[in-house]
């Protein structure tokens, strides 16, 4: 079946400047470095990694709020790659966006009515009356009640307003949602609120969700299969059972054992990577992880490993992605 988005060796840099007057380009930032995914009709794909991993560029280039800079990008078939503003505007009904932040997206100014109300305007759709219905369906669609509709995002908590944000997301009725960190900055108790939230409205409008998130913890029980990049590509994917149960590449054992363990107490008790992510100006020569790799070996520093097949639908892009032991707790492997 042809996929509802597909990304081909997508690829975004930036020219970098330095000086005032005279501006010199100084480097090229690549932020995605030719990145290929699918997702299919009602699937969640989770996009995973460190802030600076190019994720949310990826979001905006998947959403064509960017031009790329090389690759293919497709929508049920259709090559949007370079598509101009008129030819994009079926696509952004089709594909909606939910945001971290939702006091940030919502403008103060504007009632919950008018905010929900506003894509259909933007879009000519329906006339008052039957705005005003629908703003009221969409309400009841994400849990709150329709008297809401005359109040500001103020008078909400973070979940209520998250909540405003996925109604919004929904009022033109999409086929793909983008959730960018969705729930990094909602409390815990209220996370698996939106999360299921999220499950809820999927199983009933059969949407596909491209959730991206700085930590494997918060997608285990929403994904169907996970990608996670490092340094603008995408150093592992497989169905997310596969990836939890016997993840091949050593980022993705350092992010899952650098997840926050249920016990409150102990949340940050267990190490997490070591320094921080290089510079995407520079990323380093070889593979890309070896600066933080417990298992790098002298190969590592001259030749990049490519992604590469290494079970049913997992891929992954390591050297010794076969032979690494079975699930190495970051920080206690043993330099070759
Ligand atoms: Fe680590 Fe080498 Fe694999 Fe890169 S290729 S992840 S440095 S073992
Ligand atoms: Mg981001």
């Amino acid at each position: 079946m042809t996929p509802l988005l597909e990304l081909d060796d997508v690829r975004k840099h930036y020219p970098v400047h330095q000086g005032l007057i005279l501006r010199r380009q100084v480097g090229i930032v690549r932020a995605v470095d030719g990145v290929s995914l699918r997702i299919a009709v009602g699937e969640t794909l989770a996009v995973v990694g460190e802030s600076g991993c190019g994720k949310s560029t990826l979001a905006r280039l998947a959403l064509r709020l960017i031009e790329p800079s090389g690759g293919t990008i497709r929508v049920e078939g259709r090559d949007v790659t370079r598509d101009g503003r008129a030819a994009l505007r079926p696509l952004r009904r089709q594909m909606q966006v939910i945001f971290q932040d939702p006091f940030a997206s919502l403008n103060p100014r504007m009632s919950v009515e008018e905010i929900l109300a506003e894509p259909m305007l933007v879009h000519g759709i329906g006339d008052a009356a039957s705005r005003a219905a629908r703003v009221r369906e969409l309400l009841g669609l994400v849990g709150l009640a329709s008297y809401h509709a005359d109040r500001f995002p103020h008078e909400f908590s973070g979940g209520q307003r998250q909540r405003i944000g996925i109604a919004r997301a929904l009022a033109l009725s999409p086929k793909l949602i983008v959730c960018d960190e969705p729930v990094s900055a909602l409390d815990v108790s209220i996370q698996a609120q939106v999360v299921n939230l999220l499950k809820d409205l999927q199983a009933e409008f059969g949407l596909a969700y491209l959730f991206i998130s700085h930590g494997l913890a918060v997608v285990k029980h929403m994904a169907d299969r996970v990608a996670v990049m490092y340094l603008g590509q995408v150093v592992e994917t497989a169905p997310a059972k596969v990836l939890y149960a016997n993840p091949r590449h050593p980022y993705t054992q350092a992010l899952l054992s650098a997840a926050p363990v249920p016990d409150p107490t102990r949340r940050n008790a267990r190490p997490a990577l070591d320094g921080d992510v290089p510079s995407p100006m520079n990323p380093p020569p070889g593979c890309r992880f070896h600066t933080r790799c417990t298992v790098a070996q002298a190969r590592c520093r001259e030749e990049a490993p490519g992604l590469r097949p290494i079970g049913a639908g997992h891929e992954a892009a390591c050297h010794f992605a076969e032979t690494i032991p079975a699930f190495t707790r970051f920080g206690d492997s043993v330099r070759h």
